[in-house]
């Protein structure tokens, strides 16, 4: 960047007619002389004489070039033309060591180019000063010098972009190590460890403070928070809804929020730890600000440039997608526990009320049983047999949930015998087939062997609950078709019914535990709701899955699918 400078500033001296050049760029709103060409002396504000090496690098702000200096001056295009007396500043650190006596140019005047890029930013800024022949360039000469001026100008925006470009990859380098390091780590605390090192090293930093919000780390719970951490706390919120980073420094202030109190904190903060200043970088996702880190530098360290404020950013914003994260992923394990501590509790105390009510469930049945055979009384015989029903619904009750209860249980083995589907659901239809001819429904059972692996009692149970049900939800007069088949490598239990159908609804539910159908016809039959969460259980430990199909008034299908033996 420096060697075409250069070559540009010695071009506009020798083809311009000058006794120097000097090309200046904006860095963080700071005039930085960047290439001196023409002469090696010059004289400095006081009328010294220093040497061209203490031309270079100098500073001023660019708001005394913005403010003070170009609105005053006279437009000859790209340049402009400042006469002496125009304005308060009559110096900008350097000017050309020569007599003008006599001379159209005054010591005091000034030859200035500002120089913007196409966004309209200004970039930088080419002086001219100590013109050979002491006049001001002529008009006839001024579109020449022009267009070295605007070559020069070209140079130095590709220069500062390049160079702020090169930064900016470098600091993206760092900003992406660092996160490889972070998210290694499961916890935020432990992210913000792994990337300190990077970054401290990337960004040149004495030192880096990181706070997680809301973390139960007591090293960042509030009351043992330092004043400086709390200022931190309390800062980073708004700076995190404005998507700024602020800069609390001994000269250099940027963005920084709070009071002349917060600021005196600071201050005495960066002098006892012997720093120059502090960047306040908000970590955050969405709208929630979840952390701030807070890069420190030593006294004699640059400002922080635009660069580094907008890498800053991105880290902040790449840390605090890391911490939400991982904050979500624990919140989400926290619960399932929860959800799993509550679902044993639940199947514990259903199975130790269920076992509870046993005894005297029995004891009800068997009673009503003796008063039923010895009173002649018609209504107590009534009143007794209500009694036993009632009696009979709540046994049945009782053994389906201590059944779920069972087949709940973690860790409870499938017993993994080969089964023969075929002699299992004969059973069963041949026990069913009582209450069927009582409803006066058919059942049809056409079952070939089909093997599986499992429980023969838990499958026999499926069987049953829905044939009962395709027996319980048809009409006299139906067909309940009950088949056994070896399908490819499974085997498939289906038993279709004429009787009431499902809505597509009531579908959707049926098979969770207390879901039984909105339909009245269906309501109207005895039930607990649970048979179809018994079969879904026990299918689901075997491997398998059940579905069904159903028009609503003309019949359902459930068909069980296993793996075969
Ligand atoms: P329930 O004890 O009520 O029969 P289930 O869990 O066995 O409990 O069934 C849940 C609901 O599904 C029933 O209440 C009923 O509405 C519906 N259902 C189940 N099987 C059939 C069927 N074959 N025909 C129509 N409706 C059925």
């Amino acid at each position: 960047m420096a060697e075409s400078l250069q070559l540009a500033a010695e071009s506009l001296c020798a083809f311009g007619g000058f006794g120097a050049a000097v090309i200046s760029a904006v860095r963080d709103d700071q005039v930085v002389t960047i290439a001196v060409a023409g002469a090696d002396r010059f004289l400095d504000a006081g009328g010294g004489s220093v040497e061209v090496g203490h031309v270079l690098g100098r500073s001023s702000p660019a708001s005394v070039l913005r403010d003070q200096l170009l609105p005053h001056a006279d437009r000859w295009g790209l340049l402009h033309y400042l006469p002496h007396g125009r304005t308060d500043v009559t110096h900008v650190g350097w000017r050309v060591d020569r007599d003008y006596t006599g001379s159209a140019w005054h010591p005091d005047d000034m030859l200035l180019a500002p120089v913007h890029d196409d966004r309209g930013t200004l970039r930088g800024v080419i002086s001219l000063d100590g013109p050979v022949d002491g006049q001001l360039p002529p008009p006839e000469r001024r579109p020449l010098l022009e267009h070295y001026v605007a070559q020069a100008a070209r140079i130095l925006v590709t220069a500062v972009e390049r160079e702020e470009l090169a930064e900016r990859l470098r600091l993206l380098d760092v900003a992406r190590e660092a996160m490889r390091q972070a998210a290694r780590t499961p916890s935020p605390q432990e992210a913000l460890t792994e990337a300190t090192p990077g970054l401290v090293e990337g960004f040149g930093l004495a030192g880096l403070h990181a706070t997680v919000f809301g973390t139960p780390d007591p090293a960042s719970s509030d009351e043992l928070l330092t004043p400086l951490g709390r200022l931190y706390r309390e800062l980073s919120p708004g700076l995190w809804r404005a998507q700024h980073v602020a800069v609390m420094g001994r000269t250099q202030q940027l963005d920084a929020p709070g009071g002349a109190e917060e600021r005196t904190l600071v201050r005495d903060f960066l002098e006892r730890a012997d720093l120059e200043s502090v960047l306040l970088v908000p970590m955050g996702a969405g709208q929630a600000c979840l952390g701030s880190l807070a890069f420190s530098r030593a006294v004699g360290a640059p400002p922080w440039s635009r660069e580094e404020r907008r890498v800053a950013q991105d880290v902040g914003r790449d840390l605090g997608r890391l911490i939400a994260d991982s904050e979500a992923l624990h919140r989400e394990q926290r619960l399932v526990r929860e959800l799993r501590e509550l679902d044993t509790y639940k199947r514990e105390l259903v199975a130790a009320i269920s076992h509870e009510l046993r005894t005297p469930i029995a004891s009800i049945l068997s009673n009503a049983e003796l008063i039923g055979s010895t009173d002649d009384d018609d209504d107590v015989r009534r009143g007794v047999a209500a009694m036993e029903r009632g009696a009979r619904r709540m046994s049945g009750l009782v053994t389906e949930l201590l059944l779920l209860a069972r087949l709940d249980e973690p860790g409870r083995e499938l017993a993994a015998t080969p089964v023969d589907l075929e002699p299992v659901v004969r059973e069963v239809v041949d026990l069913q087939r009582g209450v069927a001819t009582l409803r006066g429904v058919e059942i049809d059972s056409r079952c070939e062997s089909a093997r599986t692996v499992g429980d023969a009692l838990e499958l026999a149970t499926v069987a049953g609950n829905l044939i009962g049900n395709a027996v319980k939800y048809s009409r006299p007069g139906d067909v309940v078709r009950v088949s056994v088949r070896r399908a490819d490598d499974e085997v498939e239990l289906a038993v279709v019914d004429e009787g009431i159908g499902i809505t597509e609804q009531d579908r959707s539910r049926l098979f969770g535990e207390f879901q039984r159908g909105t339909d009245p016809e269906a309501l109207s039959q005895p039930g607990t709701g649970l048979g179809l969460a018994i079969v879904d259980r026990i299918v689901r430990r075997h491997g398998g899955r059940v579905d069904v199909a159903s028009s609503p008034g003309a019949g359902s299908r459930f068909r069980v699918l296993l793996p075969g033996a």
